[in-house]
C-alpha cells in the first residue's frame, strides 16, 4: 500500500510543479490556429511581403543601409530627445496621444527611430556599463533594433520624469496604453513572460506600430510579433482564411 502511495505522491507532486509552467507556455502558430477559428475572404498577400509586420530581432537583422524616410510626430517629446517615425505610424503616433489626452492623460515620446550606428553607439555604451551578458538582454546590437524600422517609440509620463522605466507599466498612462494602444495600430512588443521568444526583458515603455488590424489582431491573441507572423505563414502556406480581414 505505502509502496504504492509514494509514486503517486512523486507524480502528483510533480503535476503540481509542472502547472505554472505549462500555464505560462507562450502558444505557437498552431495553438493560434486552434483556438482562432478561420473566417474569409484568405490572407490575400505573403505576410512576408508586408511591411507593417516586417520581423527585426536579434535573430533577424537590418543591413547597415536600411534608412526610412521618418518624419516628426506633432506630440509632446522629450526635452533634447528625437522621436521620429514613418508617415503611418508619426500619424497614428498623433492619434494615441490625442486618445490619451481625452482622458486626461499625458504622453511623452522619448525615442523613435534609431540609425543602425547610432544603436551601435547605444549597444557598445551598455556593454561598457553592465557587461555583455546584462547589455545583450536589454539593449540590441546595431541591425537588431525596431527603432531602425522607424516603427517602434517608447514612452514615458512626467510623473517618471520621462525616464524609461518598467513602473510605467503600473503609472495611469502605461495602463491606458496598454489598454487602448491596439486601436491606433501598436503593440506593445516586449512582455516578461514572452522572454524566451523575443530575446528581450518586458518593456512596457516600447511600442511597435504594425497598424491597426495585425495590431488588435495580436492584442486578442495576446501573444509576441513573432508567434504572430508564424501563424500568418502557416495561413499562406496552407492557403487558409485569415481571422478578422
Ligand atoms: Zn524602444
Amino acid at each position: 500500500m505505502r509502496k504504492a502511495l509514494i509514486p503517486a505522491l512523486v507524480f502528483f507532486l510533480c503535476l503540481f510543479l509542472a502547472l505554472p509552467a505549462l500555464a505560462k507556455k507562450v502558444p505557437t502558430a498552431l495553438d493560434l490556429l486552434a483556438m482562432f477559428p478561420v473566417r474569409e475572404p484568405p490572407l490575400a498577400a505573403d505576410p512576408a511581403n508586408d511591411p507593417l509586420i516586417r520581423l527585426v530581432n536579434r535573430w533577424n537583422t537590418l543591413p547597415s543601409s536600411f534608412k526610412p524616410r521618418v518624419y516628426r510626430p506633432g506630440v509632446k517629446i522629450r526635452k533634447n530627445a528625437e522621436a521620429d517615425l514613418t508617415l503611418p505610424a508619426a500619424a497614428a503616433l498623433e492619434k494615441l496621444f490625442e486618445g490619451a489626452k481625452a482622458q486626461g492623460l499625458t504622453l511623452i515620446a522619448v525615442s523613435g527611430y534609431r540609425s543602425w550606428q547610432s544603436q551601435k553607439y547605444i549597444y557598445a555604451r551598455s556593454v561598457e556599463r553592465k557587461g555583455e551578458a546584462q547589455a545583450s538582454m536589454m539593449s540590441a546590437q546595431a541591425g537588431a533594433s525596431e527603432h531602425q524600422l522607424g516603427l517602434a517609440v517608447d514612452l514615458s509620463c512626467a510623473s517618471l520624469e520621462c525616464e524609461l522605466s518598467s513602473a510605467f507599466a503600473k503609472k495611469k498612462e502605461g495602463k491606458w496604453v496598454a489598454a487602448h494602444c491596439a486601436e491606433y495600430g501598436f503593440i506593445i512588443r516586449y512582455k516578461q513572460e514572452w522572454v524566451d521568444v523575443t530575446g528581450y526583458q518586458g518593456e512596457p515603455w516600447h511600442l511597435r506600430y504594425v497598424g491597426p488590424e495585425h495590431a488588435l489582431a495580436i492584442a486578442a491573441m495576446d501573444v509576441p510579433l513573432e508567434i504572430y507572423i508564424d501563424y500568418l505563414k502557416v495561413l499562406w502556406q496552407q492557403g487558409l482564411p485569415v481571422p478578422g480581414q
